[in-house]
């Protein structure tokens, strides 16, 4: 029978084999003579996962080789699609549609078209290869997980677009590209699984699409947490993160307006929050809660309930760096906010800071100059190192503010219940 393809090409990982990968690979089949498929090499998983394989690139190659519909097996040593057509001469690529968005398929198959080549993406099934791997993490007492944080929160940029009089960043603080790259490649390479880009505003930042898919390549979770002012860029960007976080103080415009400062801030979130249901996308929402706006936010309980982002976290005020400045305005009571609380019904996984810090939450923040601070019981904080010094990485800081903190008790023995959980 004659098929559409003369020579069909699919690359992976394959680690470990799933029925996902052999739906993909029969679909292949059926489609052409000659199913070609490139296999990652050892090194260039180290790059792109942070991690070992658990199988090693000679047992993936057998595995693969060892399936009926394969014809041939050959090597991918980076993430160059069109370099892998140039070798192999392909008429078809196929690939999951998990990876439809990701920036490297979809400047690959702009190329490859113009070279006659089409890509077909074909439907995911049940568990991918990512969601299996951190199942093998988390049952597996030998990782090195426990000499991780969780999360790592990096503060991409201390500029805004907003100036909210609660705000406690500092102001116009920002690493040039090259030394961001820097935080980023150690970020990728330390193997953490989860990280937020936050600011000031990340939406600011050159390139922040390109930093979400580099930490996204190394399996990373990435979410962006942004105060939506940028609409344009959010809708136009947004399938480069797992999840999209929103700042929400209220349900209507007046009382957006008094914690914001922008006129028409609680119309561009509503716009951006049926934007990202109708596509269905993870979000999650955040609040501030402060004097100005804590009468507001019980109303906002039914319709948390009704549009269902993954979790809603709420944030006391603290009055600290620059927000010390406006504290009369906006400090509650003793007591307002656990008062706050307790009133709260929610089906929605709610989260407060005292409820993450009661728990023992393993994550740090990265300033947006590079540095890691901790707390310190006199001095308020301090630092313990930073990400731009050559003889530092994300597990040196760790050690030291679990050392710092003596919690290293108390990490891991929460580790593996609350890693899943879809906290910030
Ligand atoms: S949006 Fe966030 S970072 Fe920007 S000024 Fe307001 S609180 Fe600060």
């Amino acid at each position: 029978m004659n098929k559409k393809y003369k020579r069909g090409f699919v690359a992976g990982m394959f680690d470990v084999l799933h029925g996902g990968h052999i739906d993909l690979l029969r679909i292949a089949k059926e489609n052409c003579e000659h199913l070609i498929v490139a296999v990652g090499t050892d090194e260039f998983y180290r790059v792109r996962k942070g991690r070992e394989p658990f199988l090693s690139y000679p047992d993936r190659v057998e595995i693969i080789r060892a399936i009926r519909y394969v014809d041939e097996v050959v090597e991918e040593t980076d993430l160059n699609k069109v370099a892998l057509y140039k070798k192999h001469h392909f008429d078809a690529m196929f690939a999951g549609d998990d990876h439809e968005f990701e920036d490297v398929y979809v400047q690959a198959v702009k190329i490859l078209k113009e070279f006659g080549v089409d890509t077909i993406y074909t439907p995911r099934r049940g568990i991918n290869s990512t969601d299996l791997q951190k199942k093998f993490l988390n049952g597996n007492s030998n990782s090195n997980i426990n000499k991780l944080p969780v999360l790592i929160n990096w503060s991409l940029t201390e500029r805004c677009n907003l100036n909210c009089g609660f705000c406690f960043r500092f102001h116009d603080k920002e690493l040039p590209s090259d030394k961001m790259k820097i935080v980023l490649e150690k970020i990728v390479k330390s193997g953490v699984r989860r990280v937020t880009l936050t600011g000031g505003e990340p939406t600011l930042v050159n390139g922040l699409e390109s930093i979400a898919e580099k930490l996204r390549y190394a399996g990373i979770f990435v979410s962006l947490h942004t105060n939506g002012m940028n609409v344009d860029y959010v809708k136009k960007n947004y399938f480069h993160f797992d999840r999209i976080s929103l700042s929400l103080d209220g349900l209507n415009s007046f009382v957006n307006k008094i914690m914001r400062g922008h006129d028409d801030y609680f119309e561009k979130i509503m716009d951006l929050i049926m934007f990202l249901k109708e596509n269905k996308r993870d979000f999650a929402i955040k609040t501030t809660v402060t004097k100005k706006n804590i009468d507001s936010i019980l109303d906002m309980v039914d319709f948390i309930n009704d549009i269902k982002p993954t979790f809603w976290s709420l944030f006391e005020f603290l009055p600290l760096e620059n927000g010390k400045l406006n504290k009369d305005d906006y400090l509650l009571n003793d007591g307002e906010f656990n008062g706050l609380i307790s009133k709260i019904k929610c089906d929605v996984t709610l989260n407060t800071m005292s409820l993450i810090e009661a728990s023992g939450y393993p994550m740090f923040s990265v300033a947006a100059n590079g540095e890691v601070y901790t707390k310190d019981g006199e001095n308020g904080k301090i630092s313990v190192g930073s990400l731009l010094d050559n003889e530092t990485n994300v597990e040196i800081i760790w050690a030291k503010i679990i050392k710092k903190n003596k919690i290293e008790e108390k990490y891991i023995n929460r580790w593996n219940i609350i890693q899943n959980v879809p906290r910030f």
